[in-house]
């Protein structure tokens, strides 16, 4: 099926994606919107043009109200946006159809939902093993508990910002391991983590939680998503809580939220988990438990010249998204609608595959090359970083870009 609005073969955004995003529209306000190649179309405007009559939620200025709906209403609004923008579709000569169109270059995007908590698991065991490696044994690198459960941590919903947004460097505290004192200052191991998030509908009340077989019901779409996170603030603050201030000073979210029901075709299967076998309520078929979506990671100098450093793939998730989703609710937690939940980095078998500057560069010993000769142990001011994921097979879908520039630091006086 095609539509009447030209799609490259190179965008991401196919007939076949109609993403959920939200952008500040010509008048100022804000509108829920989807994208068809460069065009974005504003579902506020089609619902005042008597499109979607039984969706008043598209008329807000976030998806949470209409991610509440639940999957059969997700569902019938892609078929009746498909239905309108099909080739044949009657919509190609109204007089409505102008206004509730414009060039992705005359909109900005805003955050598509409000998000009221995000949780960031750790669930690519090739990431766990590096960085375990690194921060404290070798020959151990993987806690005992890894294989075991999916480990995670609670973010900080208030510094998630939606792609495009500066990230400023974040001051604190850090010590290396044979630095007599801390010092204080701007962070000088600043990173990115390559993840793929998902938006979630929320679960019961009641505290019963979400079984890992009902799991992806709960799943509204698919984000990418940069972690940042200071490294040397990390690596002096972690013990025994975990991760603090070394992440939580900025998060930056894809704009285009991928629709779950547009990756059916990317599904495949996952790692298999028989040693050890997980406890019965993470157990799941892990023949369709993954998506495989390729992933990438550029780092843009000031002169706005890209290097590619990693390239990854979702499928190289130990814990699957329905794993990561039965665990947090098991216990009684709430999850509401809008909430973001992180995979973790992702990194493949590969070095070139690595998901940080963390792991690419061995923190810090081994730097990388740019395509101005310049060096990179980690991220410096001014340099852009740019996620980008599609699918790998099938019709192209994509997640367009999850972009951030780091500014300086704040100068701290006391
Ligand atoms: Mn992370």
């Amino acid at each position: 099926m095609a539509s009447f609005i030209p799609v490259s073969d190179a965008s991401d955004f196919s007939f076949s994606n109609l993403p959920w995003g939200a952008v500040r529209w010509a008048d100022q306000t804000t509108h829920l919107a989807t994208r068809l190649g460069d065009t974005v179309i504003s579902l506020n405007l089609l619902r005042r043009a008597g499109k979607f009559a039984s969706f008043a939620e598209l008329e807000r200025d976030t998806w949470n109200a209409f991610i509440d709906r639940g999957p059969e209403a997700w569902s019938a609004v892609r078929r009746e946006l498909q239905n309108l923008y099909r080739e044949g579709s009657d919509w190609i000569s109204s007089p409505q159809r102008a206004s509730c169109e414009l060039l992705a270059t005359e909109v900005s995007n805003v955050l598509p939902v409000h998000i009221g908590d995000y949780t960031d698991f750790y669930a690519s065991r090739q990431h766990a093993t590096n960085v375990g490696m690194m921060f404290r044994d070798p020959a151990n690198a993987l806690l005992p508990n890894w294989l075991h459960l999916p480990v995670g941590y609670h973010g900080r919903a208030s510094t998630v910002s939606v792609s495009g947004t500066d990230v400023v460097r974040p001051n604190g505290q850090r010590k290396g391991p044979n630095d007599p004192a801390p010092v204080f200052g701007p962070s000088v191991k600043l990173d990115f983590e390559l993840e793929v998030g998902v938006i979630l509908q929320g679960g019961p009340r009641d505290g019963t939680g979400v079984s890992v077989e009902d799991a992806e019901c709960h799943i509204f779409g698919l984000v990418l998503f940069n972690d940042w996170s200071a490294r040397d603030i990390q690596q002096w603050e972690y013990v025994p809580l975990g991760p603090f201030l070394a992440k939580n000073f900025a998060s930056t979210l894809g704009a285009w939220i991928v629709p779950y029901e547009a990756l059916t075709e990317a599904r495949c299967a996952g790692e298999p988990q028989e040693d050890p076998m997980p406890l019965p309520y993470l157990q799941q078929d892990r023949r369709v438990s993954h998506w495989d979506l390729t992933l990438e990671v550029a780092i843009a100098t000031a002169d706005g010249r890209e290097t590619v450093v990693s390239t990854s793939n979702a499928k190289h998730l130990y814990w699957s998204f329905a794993q990561q989703i039965a665990h947090h609710s098991i216990n009684g937690c709430v999850l509401r609608s809008g909430d973001l939940m992180a995979s973790g980095t992702i990194s493949g078998d590969e070095p070139d595959s690595y998901g940080s500057m963390l792991e690419l560069t061995w923190n810090g010993t081994k730097p990388i090359r740019l395509h101005d000769g310049s060096e990179r142990a980690f991220i410096e001011d001014g340099d852009t970083v740019v996620l980008r994921g599609r699918t790998t097979k099938g019709p192209r879908i994509g997640f367009g870009e999850c972009r951030a520039r780091v500014l300086p630091a704040t100068p701290w006086q006391k």
